[in-house]
């Protein structure tokens, strides 16, 4: 079997859902498993409506939970032909609406938006949208089954970046699973959300859809995991800033997993580590063209490869800067340190150590103003904010000569405010100014790639 994710852009309307029905009417005598995402744009509608409906501005609220039914209605009213499941559809959106609007007066009688309940709004995407892509599917024939991931994905309470608990999980979709599939059933189920052990909805973190697809073929043991998007793979640079970026064909899991850490929003990094666990191979696909060869990633790469492989970037990163009031050894705040950033979750996207001062590159979001009121027993603690990562990446840039030079090339002559190399080997970073990011991220393409 194999696990077919579909992405926002592959399913935003009733043309792409059609699409859509194609590629997995090609795909049935692999027996594939279907996971959606919410369609463009809709969880961030959803995370709108919820923001709205704690401010209190309900009249916000409602306008964008109409618009948001609208689009489904829509859909379906352009998509499905049989009348029954036109009607099915029909009153579920309904169902959906009046739900959104009693949780939204709920909020707003409240003024108080927790992350459980913003979790119970971003549900309502991918539920919708899975429902009418099954609907498609029985549509044109295909003997689809529509599942809801609350009977399978449970995940901790840890809400809006939830963790799977993957021993009940992988225990119920073998469970549900196989036999759906022996029966020649296609199942179809949500990405992005799961639930607690207690029933509530959760999610997994934003763009995680990505990450559902590969647990769930990791659990159920697929042949491969394909994610379809609207770029035909992993291309050599992001092609919202890079005109023309090349196709990268194969990725080792590493690199994918420092690509997309580092920036690549084409996948989500955790994505990496159900597939790699079971040596499943990711092949990334375009919806828009499923003719069209994707980009794999697996553990075999054919001939190595170049030294770089791809460019990438992230706007969101500040950078942390630590000296101690004494010029003790570091080994005295060492542990501090580590305290102070796991009480609050705080991820370290790189460190590094001179002497006996530390400076960690955090995201804008972690590098807070406690963080440092938390340091400054034993260090002086200085954050530069609003900066950004630039990142090469690629496994065989260790064993090729001149990939620092050519990347502080393309840096050229900006200020840098960090740079690592040598804890990753798949990767060298800088942290520069946020707004030379673009410019420089072009530069850096044309170095690497069209010289
Ligand atoms: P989906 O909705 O299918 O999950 P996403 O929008 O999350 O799709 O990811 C696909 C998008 O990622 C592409 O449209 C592209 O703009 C962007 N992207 C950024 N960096 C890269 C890259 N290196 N290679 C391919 N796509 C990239
Ligand atoms: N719909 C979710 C989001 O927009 C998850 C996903 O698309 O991967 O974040
Ligand atoms: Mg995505």
């Amino acid at each position: 079997m194999i696990t077919m994710k579909f992405g926002g852009t592959s399913i935003q309307d009733a043309d792409a859902i059609t699409r859509v029905t194609g590629i997995v009417r090609a795909s049935l005598p692999k027996s594939p498993v279907v996971v959606i995402s919410a369609i463009a744009q809709a969880t961030n509608a959803l995370e709108k409506i919820g923001k709205s409906a704690g401010e209190g501005n309900a009249a916000a609220a409602k306008e964008e939970i109409d618009t948001l039914l609208r689009r489904h209605i829509t859909i379906v009213n352009r998509l499905i032909r049989t009348e029954g499941l036109k009607k099915d559809l029909a009153e579920y959106i309904a169902e959906t609406g009046v739900s959104l609007n009693n949780l939204a007066s709920g909020v707003e009688m409240l003024r108080e938006l927790t992350p459980r309940t913003m979790d119970a709004f971003y549900s309502f995407g991918e539920l919708l949208s899975s429902r009418i892509v099954a609907a498609a599917l029985v549509d044109t024939g295909i003997s689809a089954q529509w599942l809801d991931s609350k009977d399978f994905l449970v995940t901790d309470d840890n809400f809006n970046r939830a963790r799977p608990i993957m021993h009940i999980v992988e225990e119920r979709l073998l469970k549900i699973v196989p036999p759906l599939l022996k029966a020649g059933k296609v199942p179809v189920t949500q990405g992005f959300i799961g639930v607690t052990v207690s029933g509530h909805r959760t999610t997994m973190g934003r763009e995680s859809s990505d990450y559902t697809g590969s647990l769930i073929g990791g659990a159920l043991g697929a042949e491969a995991i394909e994610i379809w998007t609207d770029v035909t793979g992993v291309l050599t640079a992001d092609p919202r800033i890079v005109e023309n970026p090349i196709q990268v064909k194969h990725l080792t899991f590493a690199e994918a997993y420092e690509l997309t850490y580092f920036g690549a929003k084409v996948l989500h990094p955790s994505t990496m580590h159900p597939a790699e666990a079971r040596n499943i191979p990711i092949d990334i696909l375009n919806s828009l063209d499923p003719s069209l060869e994707g980009t794999r990633v697996s553990t075999v790469i054919p001939g190595g490869g170049p030294a770089v492989k791809s460019v990438t970037y992230r706007k969101d990163v500040s950078v942390l800067t630590l000296t101690p009031m004494k010029r003790h050894g570091q080994y005295i705040f060492w542990e501090h340190i580590y305290g102070v950033l796991t009480e609050r979750r705080a991820e370290a996207l790189l460190m590094n150590t001179a002497e006996y001062r530390v400076a960690i590159v955090l995201k804008s979001a972690d590098a807070s103003e406690d963080i440092r009121e938390a340091l400054k027993d034993v260090c002086h603690a200085e954050i530069r904010p609003g900066k950004a990562l630039l990142c090469a990446v690629g496994e065989n840039m260790v064993n090729v000569c001149g990939v620092p030079e050519r990347f502080l090339r393309a840096v050229g002559s900006r200020p840098v405010y960090f740079l690592s190399l040598g804890a990753s080997p798949n990767s060298l970073a800088a942290v520069i100014d946020a707004e030379v990011i673009e410019e420089t991220v072009r530069r850096a393409h044309a170095e690497f790639f069209t010289r």
